[in-house]
Formats: C-alpha cells, sequence, structure tokens
C-alpha cells in the first residue's frame, strides 16, 4: 500500500469515527419522580397489619395489630379480664401514637391484642361467657382444672387465640393489662422491665407471684419471656383516653423500648 493511500484510508476512519459519535445520542436515562429529593424507602411498617387471631364463644373477633417489622416484638394484652377495660383505649392511644412517630418502631415490632375477651368485656364480666377465668386457663404447671380456669389448658376459644399470637409472633417481651391492684407485676425474667416501666408511672412494683396457668405463669415461667401486668387503678376506667395516655403513656413507651438486659 503507498504512502498517499495509506493517509487516505487511516483519514477515512477517522471522519467515520467522529460521524459516529457525532450521531450517536445516549439513551435518556428515566427520569425517576422525586429524584432531586429524598424518597423514603418503601416499608411496611408505617402501615398497621391486622390479624385475625380467633373468635370468642360468641363470635366475636379476637384481633392483632401488628406495627413495625423490627425484630424487638412486644405483645400487649388489654382486657383478657372483661371487667377491666381501661387498658383498652390505652392501647389504642399507644397505636396511634406510634403510627405517628415511626422513630419508635425503628427496630421493633408492636403486636397489639386490644381486646383478649371481648365477650367479658360486653358483659362487664372478669371472665368469659363459659365463666372461665381467661387468665388462668394457659399451660403452666401451676395449672389448675376446675370449672373456674377450664377443665383443661386452652379449653377456651379466646385463650387459644392468644396462644396462636404467641407462637406466631415469638415476643421478645410481654405487656398485659389489668385493673384494679395498682402495681406492676412481672413474671419470670421481667423485673428490670418491670422496674422501668414502674419508674415512668404512678404505680409501684409488686411481685404478686404466678397465679395458676395465668399468662404471666406461662410465658414469664415457663417460655421465660420478660413479662409485666400493669395493674392499672380501679378508677381508670373513668379515665378518658387522654387522661389514661397522659397518666400511662410514657410508661407504654417505657415497656416497649427498654432495652432489655442481655442475660434474662
Ligand atoms: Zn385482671
Amino acid at each position: 500500500m503507498d504512502k498517499g493511500r495509506s493517509i487516505w484510508l487511516v483519514c477515512t476512519l477517522l471522519l467515520a469515527v467522529v460521524a459516529l459519535a457525532g450521531c450517536y445520542e445516549p439513551e435518556p436515562r428515566p427520569r425517576v419522580i422525586g429524584e432531586d429529593r429524598p424518597v423514603p424507602l418503601p416499608t411496611t411498617q408505617l402501615i398497621p397489619q391486622y390479624r385475625l387471631l380467633g373468635r370468642s364463644i360468641q363470635g366475636r373477633a379476637i384481633t392483632a395489630q401488628i406495627l413495625g417489622d423490627g425484630l424487638d416484638t412486644t405483645l400487649i394484652v388489654a382486657t383478657i379480664h372483661g371487667n377491666e377495660p381501661a387498658g383498652t383505649p390505652l392501647v389504642k392511644r399507644l397505636a396511634d401514637h406510634l403510627a405517628t412517630n415511626p422513630d419508635l418502631l425503628e427496630g421493633r415490632r408492636i403486636v397489639i391484642i386490644p381486646v383478649a375477651n371481648p365477650d367479658g368485656m360486653a358483659a362487664g364480666t372478669r371472665e368469659n361467657v363459659r365463666a372461665v377465668d381467661l387468665n388462668r386457663n394457659f399451660e403452666a404447671s401451676n395449672r389448675v382444672n376446675n370449672g373456674d380456669y377450664g377443665h383443661q389448658s386452652l379449653s377456651e376459644p379466646e385463650t387459644r387465640a392468644l396462644q396462636a399470637a404467641i407462637e406466631e409472633f415469638r415476643p421478645n417481651r410481654i405487656l398485659s393489662l389489668h385493673q384494679p391492684l395498682n402495681c406492676i407485676d412481672y413474671d419470670g425474667p421481667g423485673k428490670a422491665l418491670a422496674a422501668a416501666v414502674a419508674s415512668s408511672s404512678r404505680l409501684p412494683v409488686k411481685k404478686l407471684g404466678a397465679k395458676p396457668g395465668s399468662l404471666g405463669a406461662y410465658t414469664g415461667e415457663e417460655l421465660g419471656i420478660p413479662t409485666i401486668t400493669m395493674e392499672l387503678p380501679a378508677a381508670a376506667s373513668n379515665l378518658s383516653e387522654d387522661a389514661l395516655w397522659e397518666r400511662y403513656g410514657q410508661a407504654m413507651i417505657v415497656g416497649i423500648t427498654y432495652s432489655l438486659p442481655a442475660s434474662k
């Protein structure tokens, strides 16, 4: 190939490259709506989930409201005794507070059963409609079989609904709301948690002892889950939701956020 022809070939190639480069237009990058401002990651934790756990003897729904999707799981049970209803509006307000303060849900999952004994609540009785004390109907070594506590453990559909929640959600801690003893009781490794909650409320810690077949006897003593019982005073039934939250809201928040000791 002579020198002139080589130069012509090189020039032709260069022109072709330049021409091709000029024709090339990169694909426009798809525009993401809102890309110029931070977009929160999609998360389920702000959207409360509801779960039907079971039904009472009279067919009332026993539901759980689930907030957050973290690992630290708190189970909160209100109104297992139907004539101790103050816990129900208190936990309802807690759910509202968590929904509007999602930072409290970081790393946490809060499972709230607002009415564990709906038939008893409707009738204003401690027991369910078969006159069984649901808080004596769990499987625990101190259980007593009789008509008042059920002829066998988990004989009542309401108790089985709670048992299903414990098995499904495997809580790290449990808060159970009662009246009227005006104290914080605990079962199993719940002493430190009880002290923290007591210091945030007007309720002192009192160790009442695990009652036969109670939720605390089962979850605290048998399963080793820190379980505290918030015994609100009788007068709490007459308090408005706002007044309940004002008095006990901080204790509820401490109950779900307190860092449990590593060794139980
Ligand atoms: Zn009670």
